[in-house]
């Protein structure tokens, strides 16, 4: 599969009255076409600003890219200019978030949000803007389309109203879509609609897409791949088998451990117990120390590097790198 972006080395930290948050440390990954690539973990994880320094979405001040690539097409987003990045930004990779109405104008007919978005990125008529919005609208699974154009965002459901929003992000033919938490908002069987509207759409169009959630049972549904992510880093990543069923960071069987049935969605996230760390001053060692039941003397004082355990499965933890003992007695950083 070809890779359509690659996140490579990504560090993002804030500035705050208590000092600097260093909120993404490292992060890598790449994203193949035609998959959808879930990256989970909890709040405050990283995962929303990993996605929103792909769209360059991050405010500076306070946020800061502090070192990394974000490759696309050639080139590298953190590097291009504003105008050229405006031009990514809905044309080549667009973005939807958990509360569909933030996205939609309430003033405005769903026809005319829809078609100002069409008229902005391509030299079509009005005409040619409307079929194409009663297309997308199709695309949706939104009934009577042509109707539905002349009503307004207070006239539609909640899992209606993001249908529009992805009938929105799609309308420029992106190549990626990054969906952050799109259906926290919703309830359980609508989730699972809105899902399986991913998944046909995806198979439609091709386009690959980047989902951040927090709730593993999203990601049964329709990850191909899945990384976890703790503390500002990826701590394992691997396709959705060696996820779910080999998955070997103490952290995501935690996760993987309080959804108890997989194939029943809608079940709550039974917090781990502790918090993850402070990341102002984040541990030279394993973050997850104080909340893992397997910690070594090892994890406090080295972080683990990655251990890649198959093509596309790697972890960061002691217990899967022979070097641990190595460490444990010459106390040499592997970093
Ligand atoms: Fe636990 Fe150590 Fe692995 Fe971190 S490196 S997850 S503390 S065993
Ligand atoms: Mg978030």
């Amino acid at each position: 599969m070809s890779k359509v972006l690659s996140v490579q080395d990504l560090h993002v930290s804030f500035t705050t009255y208590g000092g600097e948050v260093k909120a993404v440390r490292g992060v890598s990954f790449d994203l193949h076409k035609g998959e959808t690539l879930a990256i989970v973990g909890e709040s405050g994880c990283g995962k929303s600003v990993t996605s929103q320094s792909i769209m360059r979405l991050i405010p500076n001040p306070p946020g800061k890219v502090t070192g990394g690539r974000i490759l696309f097409k050639g080139r590298d987003l953190l590097k291009i200019t504003e105008p050229q990045m405006r031009k990514v930004r809905g044309a080549d990779i667009s973005m939807i978030f958990q509360d569909p109405m933030t996205a939609l104008n309430p003033t405005l007919t769903i026809g005319e949000q829809i078609m100002e978005g069409i008229l902005q990125h391509n030299d079509v008529s009005k005409k040619e803007a409307k079929q194409k919005a009663i297309d997308m609208l199709k695309l949706v699974s939104i009934p009577n389309p042509e109707e539905r154009l002349k009503q307004y965002p207070h006239q539609f459901s909640g899992g209606m109203r993001q249908r529009i929003v992805i009938a929105m992000s799609l309308v420029c033919e992106p190549d990626v879509l990054i969906a952050d938490e799109p259906t926290t908002a919703l309830d359980v069987t609508i989730q699972a609609q809105i899902l399986e509207l991913f998944k046909e759409i995806q198979k439609k169009t091709g386009v690959s897409i980047i989902l951040i959630t927090h709730d593993l049972g999203v990601v049964a549904q329709v990850a191909d791949r899945i990384a976890v992510m703790y503390a500002g880093k990826i701590v394992e990543e691997g396709n959705r088998r060696e996820i779910f069923y080999h998955s070997q960071h103490p952290y995501t069987q935690g996760l993987l451990g309080s959804v108890p049935r997989l194939d029943l969605d809608g079940e709550d996230l039974i917090p781990i117990p502790g918090s993850p760390p402070d990341l102002f001053s984040p541990p030279v060692g394993c973050p997850f120390v104080p909340r893992c039941e397997k910690a070594m003397e090892v994890c406090d004082r080295v972080y683990p590097v990655k251990t890649q355990l198959t093509d596309e499965h790697h972890v960061d933890c002691w217990l899967q790198d022979k070097r641990a003992n190595q460490v444990k007695l010459s106390s040499v950083s592997l970093t």
